[in-house]
């Protein structure tokens, strides 16, 4: 068993390599084949067994309305009177494929018998569904049988082990589906959403499978309110999925991985694409998704399939501009066609840009397409980059910025860079000096729209001018700046001193001594005397009186005033300490 599994592994490996080398090959330059068609993110199929009698009556035309192809595995058996429909319905894209004759499980059944079953039933379906081919089965109970058997007649198979199919599956003869209904874990629109988000994240393939709806008696019904809902839901995201009948899925993957794309030039307006493959075109029929990049000089392109204009589409992918269309293998020739080469708009710019020196700058910014930045109005090379201006010298700079929108590039618009000069830092006086606890007032300097600061640089701004603290001494140094037109200037420092208060020492005999008064403010008696206050028997002058010995309201003195002379009678010989301020 490991020895089988390690060979197989390995041939595994080297098949992948050599059909990716393959692809990349085929492929012209310049083009990208779509993984899904339209190059749509996700693959989506509804595939509905056992023609289970709602099918076509209720759960048919939710899918009508939006336009989505579903695939009905139909058992001969079973389909009886119901080949008119199942034409209708194929006239109308959805697929007939086959679900066997008698719904056997094909794993129970000799080779020979599942012979007869695999091709009465195709052969009965390409009988009554006239305008299309049986290419598809599901196996009845997703039972498998002999695979060289169902090779004769089938492109692919469908279980239901209930994963979402790889882009490129492994095996077409195994692919799984997922069973909806009361049986299992997807009976709800949620359970439906989710399932079809798993096979967006995976950028694969998600396949539902389908029996009774509502109450049509068949095996794990589906509600159709849910199923009604989730088709909503996948209208709203139709953005992220592309809903195929399970055929046609197989059929795109099988071409996108087997086509060949070769381009030739016929003028430098038209190019001509053509698109082939070597598996069997009558069954291999499908469309598959190109796009090419739009060439150089080209503002836009039509495509022609044998000289009639076909859809095309132009599309943006990360910047690079593509013509997207489709195209079936073996048709023939896709031309090409440029459009009039139009005017494209200069980019959208704010102008001027303003900095202040020294200021830390940004990239320039424009809005537009592919922009290219220059230093000229007209000629030279652009930049590899937006360009940062430089902020060292006060004055203006131009830049220009064009698009290119179709290979086709706009003028250039103008970007005026000013660089302001930085105004100078506002005019201080300093130092400012304090006698330690004396009443400080708010700091001045001289300039416009002033901020203030503790810090020489950072930092936040003070909300007002500070008013210095003077209870300890020492020096604390301050910084304003003055700010003019949007540009702050660099700060100027005032340092601020508070110097210890000076005290004169003045020694005093006992008796009358004549004493003149060295504090600068107006002071009560007793403090401006409190080093000799209880030697303080008299305190005069001409104008007023004070003695120890009074009663308070008998002393007319009692305040000193700076400058002014006082005798002072003391009991004993002392020294005077007057705080000059
Ligand atoms: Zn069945």
């Amino acid at each position: 068993m490991l020895m089988r599994c390690s060979k197989k592994i390995f041939v595994t490996l080297f098949g992948c390599f050599f059909t990716i080398s393959v692809i990349q090959a085929q492929i012209a330059t310049n083009y990208q084949v779509g993984t899904w068609y339209q190059f749509k993110p996700a693959a989506v199929s509804y595939t509905f067994d056992d023609n289970c009698s709602n099918q076509l009556p209720i759960a048919m035309p939710m899918f009508d309305k939006y336009g989505y192809k579903m695939t009905f595995f139909s058992v001969i058996n079973w389909a009886s009177g119901l080949w008119p429909q199942l034409l209708a319905a194929s006239k109308n894209g959805h697929e007939i494929a086959s679900h066997t004759v008698t719904h056997t499980d094909l794993s129970t059944m000799t080779v020979a018998n599942q012979d007869v079953e695999l091709k009465n039933s195709q052969a009965t379906i390409n009988t009554n569904i006239t305008n299309a081919k049986c290419v598809t089965i599901a196996y009845p109970n997703c039972n498998i049988g002999d695979l060289t058997t169902i090779k004769k007649y089938y492109i692919a198979g469908r279980i239901c082990s209930g994963q979402i199919v790889a882009a490129t599956p492994s095996d077409f003869y195994n692919i799984s589906s997922n069973i909806c209904g009361n049986t299992g874990s997807l009976q709800t629109a949620q359970n439906f959403n989710d399932k079809v988000s798993s096979a967006l994240t995976a950028k694969g393939w998600c396949v539902f499978l389908i029996h009774g709806v509502d109450g049509d008696g068949g095996y794990s019904p589906t509600q159709s309110t849910e199923i009604s809902s989730h088709l909503a839901y996948m209208n709203t995201n139709i953005a992220n999925y592309w809903i195929g009948t399970f055929g046609n899925v197989v059929k795109y993957i099988k071409e996108r991985n087997a086509a060949s794309l070769v381009e030739t030039t016929i003028s430098k307006d038209s190019l001509q694409a053509v698109v082939t493959q070597t598996i069997d075109s009558s069954i291999y029929n499908v469309p598959v998704t190109f796009r090419r990049v739009m060439p150089t000089g080209w503002a836009g392109a039509k495509v022609y399939f044998k000289n009639t204009l076909i859809t095309s589409t132009t599309v943006t992918v990360s910047g690079t501009t593509y013509v997207m269309f489709d195209a079936i293998p073996n048709r023939g020739n896709n031309y090409i066609v440029n459009t009039a080469i139009t005017t494209v708009a200069a980019p959208t710019v704010t102008t001027p840009v303003l900095y202040c020196q020294s200021a830390t700058a940004t990239a320039l910014t424009a809005t537009g397409t592919a922009l290219k930045w220059y230093t000229a109005a007209t000629g030279g090379t652009a930049l590899t980059a937006a360009p940062i201006p430089s902020t060292t010298t006060a004055g203006s700079t131009t830049y220009y910025v064009s698009q290119t929108v179709g290979g086709v590039e706009s003028s250039r618009a103008a970007i005026v860079v000013t660089i302001n000069a930085l105004p100078s830092a506002p005019t201080v006086t300093s130092p400012v000096q304090y006698v330690q606890a004396a009443v400080a007032t708010a700091l001045t300097a001289t300039g416009t729209s002033l901020k203030w600061y503790t810090a020489a640089t950072g930092g936040v701004s003070l909300t007002a001018a500070p008013v210095p603290v003077t209870t300890t001494v020492g020096t604390t140094n301050y910084y304003v700046s003055q700010t003019v037109a949007t540009c702050e200037s660099p700060r100027a420092s005032i340092a601020v001193n508070i110097t210890a208060p000076v005290i004169v020492t003045i020694p005093l005999k006992a008796g009358w001594n004549y004493i003149g008064c060295p504090i600068s403010a107006t002071t009560a008696l007793a403090s401006a005397l409190s080093s000799i206050w209880s030697n303080v028997l008299i305190v005069k002058n001409l104008d007023a009186f004070y003695s120890s010995t009074n009663v308070p309201a008998l002393n007319t003195l009692t305040e000193v005033v700076w400058g002014q002379g006082y005798y002072v009678k003391v009991s004993a010989a002392c020294n005077l300490d007057w705080i000059a301020r």
